[in-house]
């Protein structure tokens, strides 16, 4: 029964499991609550809390946590084999293009395949 969930349980999905924590609890609500037992105002609090809540930066973890880098050679200027159009017999793979994702595996999956192509045609050419 979704009453008988907790808060967190309930509302975790919609948001990342961290936020859900600190925005249940901004609006007064414990975590191990079960939904039944929650007033609706208090539920109307933490959906204004999601849809309302302005977050000011203030600034970002350090450089030696950085996981990736935007940047690079740009892809229009190489061949689907990885090849650079402007010298010809260079290959690129990885993080030297002008390619990144978002956390989660994308960026590792380009360096092995990209870098898989350019090896495979480097060793034909
Ligand atoms: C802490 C951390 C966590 C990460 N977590 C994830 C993740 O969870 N998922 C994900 O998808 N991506 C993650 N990434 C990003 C991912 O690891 C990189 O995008 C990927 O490894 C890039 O591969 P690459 O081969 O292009 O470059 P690299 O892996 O950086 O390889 C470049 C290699 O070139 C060598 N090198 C540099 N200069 C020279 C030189 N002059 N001569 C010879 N060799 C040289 C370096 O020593 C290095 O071994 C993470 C990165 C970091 C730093």
């Amino acid at each position: 029964l979704q009453g008988d969930r907790t808060a967190e349980e309930f509302f975790t999905g919609m948001l990342h499991k961290k936020l859900t924590a600190t925005l249940l609890k901004m609006a007064g609500i414990r975590l191990a609550t079960p939904m039944k037992e929650i007033p609706e105002e208090k539920i109307h609090a933490y959906y204004n809390l999601c849809r309302n809540l302005k977050l000011h930066i203030t600034e970002s973890n350090p450089y030696e946590n950085a996981q990736v880098s935007a940047g690079g050679v740009d892809v229009r200027e190489i061949k689907p084999t990885m090849e650079s159009k402007i010298c010809p017999g260079v290959y690129f793979a990885g993080e030297i293009l002008d390619v990144d994702g978002r956390c989660g595996g994308y960026n590792l999956q380009w360096a092995w395949s990209s870098g898989y192509l350019a090896g495979y045609h480097a060793a034909l050419a």
